[in-house]
């Protein structure tokens, strides 16, 4: 960055957080980033997380020349108080974390409202307004914001006249195929910075820092030219099948037809509604189908923002204080060493050993097997959230409280979810081709051959009757369990077989 002269001193400078990267976030003028190693050693991440952060940040800097600055730091608060880095005033747009949240509030900086996401938070508490919990539904905020915003809607109807094609979605994967067989997804090509970052992060391993998972080559998008290019590979290649296969899992398919861009997302180098406008409009060609292109369109202006908005809405203690199912059993080492040869369930062990090579699984293994896992053992919904944090490259502290503690483990007792995401192994066999190669058998729930999954259910069940009880969306599952003939036999064995 330039010295300040006279007349620049006066002018804010404005601190960028490693989430606030694309040009959505910048309005000119001087730009200040921070790279900080020291959270490294104070909370396990994926080694490729790291890569990607510092990547990001790096290559944010190079871009912006004379014009921005990027230091390393041991504390954020100390950079931000120093006045060699920040002459005049300090500006922010309003950071992604109830943490960084009250440090510049402390620090008295001058703060633009939030940015990179489709509705502002005064829209969202407006909408929250006068609703019990139980009412900040996902699909009447979607609803409401389709409106709003007259995203895929005609005359005031939605456009196909329904506001979801979930029946035309959810698939199963193509019967004897190994994989859905698209062209490979794009790929980043490294360069100078990556080399740097990567002898870097070999340096803090020698010093003891212990990263998660794997390193490897980088898969996502850490520029906005990359983002980009990630987004034109997504639409070529894979948007058509989004729709219907959003859902299924196959072991020698780990992408099928997702988007892999939630980091170029979370990094602020993608604004939403610009993936938003890119595939409403290959369907208006007629080049992408509504049940594929409405789906995203769901993730993106529903699930995404919904997720945000809960953050802000259920306060900063959320995760700390919820545990409805009073589950308090620990994470496994082998989910902290993401080592799936640990376990014989062969859907369980796959999901872990692709976080552990790629930092990334797609949202069907992330709740219908990790989470389904969590849920039935039993594994403290805050341990749990930790791990979904480090483990994954678009983990972000805003995502988390909402996907994991409400909605895959239902530690909040029914604010986020209506009822337990539990499923037991029929599911995973209904979507998935993991258990043809699985010691275990989906149909059974005894013996030595029995699905974890599917005994695992029952014996959940039965461990949390007393809580669920009054939840109507329960009673015919709690039904089954009192008329199961070896329920006290599944849950011994499954008391045995213990965490997975
Ligand atoms: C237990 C659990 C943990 C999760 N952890 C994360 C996380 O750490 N970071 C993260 O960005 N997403 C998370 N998700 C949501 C979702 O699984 C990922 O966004 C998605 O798998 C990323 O891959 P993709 O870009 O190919 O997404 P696609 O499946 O192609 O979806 C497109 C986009 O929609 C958005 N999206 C969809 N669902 C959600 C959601 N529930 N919450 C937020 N954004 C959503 C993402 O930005 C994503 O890039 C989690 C979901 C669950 C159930
Ligand atoms: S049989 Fe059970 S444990 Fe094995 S892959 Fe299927 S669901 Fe998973």
């Amino acid at each position: 960055m330039t010295p300040p002269t006279a007349a620049s001193a006066a002018a804010p400078t404005r601190w960028l957080t490693a989430e606030q990267l694309g040009p959505a976030f910048d309005d000119g003028g001087r730009i200040l980033l921070l790279e900080n190693h020291e959270v490294f050693r104070r909370r396990p991440t994926h080694r490729q997380k790291a890569h990607l952060y510092l990547v990001a940040l790096r290559q944010r800097a190079r871009e912006l020349g004379d014009r921005g600055a990027l230091h390393r730091v041991r504390r954020y608060r100390d950079a931000l108080t120093d006045t060699a880095l920040v002459p005049g005033e300090l500006e922010v747009i309003d950071p992604p974390s109830w943490a960084a949240r009250r440090l510049v509030r402390e620090l008295g900086a001058s703060i633009l409202p939030a940015r990179g996401f489709v509705t502002g938070e005064e829209q969202f508490a407006a909408w929250a307004v006068g609703r019990k919990p139980s009412q900040l539904v996902m699909d009447r905020f979607y609803r409401e914001v389709r409106e709003r915003t007259g995203i895929l809607m005609q005359g005031g109807q939605p456009v196909g006249g329904q506001f979801s094609f979930d029946a035309d979605n959810r698939q199963p994967p193509p019967k004897g195929a190994v994989s859905l067989g698209l062209p490979d997804p794009w790929r980043p090509v490294e360069d100078d910075i990556d080399a740097a970052v990567r002898a870097d992060l070999d340096a803090l391993e020698a010093s003891g820092v212990r990263f998660l998972g794997r390193d490897g080559p980088r898969r996502f998008a850490a520029t906005r030219a990359e983002a980009l290019a990630a987004l034109d590979d997504f639409v070529a290649t894979r948007l058509g099948d989004f729709g219907p296969y959003e859902d299924a899992m196959m072991l020698g398919d780990d992408t099928m037809a997702h988007a892999l861009l939630s980091v170029p997302l979370n990094l602020g180098l993608l604004h939403p509604l610009e993936v938003v406008d890119r595939v409403v409009a290959e369907h208006a060609a007629g080049r992408a189908p509504l049940n594929s292109v409405e789906g995203l369109v769901r993730q993106l202006i529903g699930w995404r923002d919904w997720v945000w908005h809960l953050y802000w809405h259920l306060g900063p203690d959320y995760t700390r204080s919820n545990n409805a199912l009073d589950a308090h059993v620990p994470l496994p080492a082998h989910w902290w060493q993401l080592d799936g040869s640990a376990t014989d369930a062969r859907c369980l062990s796959h999901t872990l050993d692709t976080v552990g090579g790629a930092g990334w699984a797609h949202h069907i293994p992330r709740l219908m097997v990790l989470g389904n896992a969590a849920l039935q053992r039993g594994y403290d919904p805050a341990e749990l959230t930790a791990w979904f944090q480090g483990a994954f490259v678009d983990g972000t502290p805003w995502v988390m409280p909402a996907n994991v503690v409400g909605m895959s483990q239902w530690a909040d007792g029914g604010v986020v979810a209506t009822k337990p995401y539990a499923s037991g192994g029929a599911y995973i066999d209904r979507m998935s081709n993991f258990c043809g190669s699985c010691r275990f058998n989906p149909k059974l729930r005894v013996g030595p051959d029995a699905c974890p999954f599917t005994a695992g259910y029952w014996a959940f069940l039965d461990r949390v009757e007393p809580s669920i009880r009054g939840n109507h969306r329960m009673a015919q599952p709690l039904a089954g369990l009192r008329r199961l003939a070896d329920r006290e036999q599944v849950v011994e064995q499954e008391r045995v077989r213990g965490p997975l």
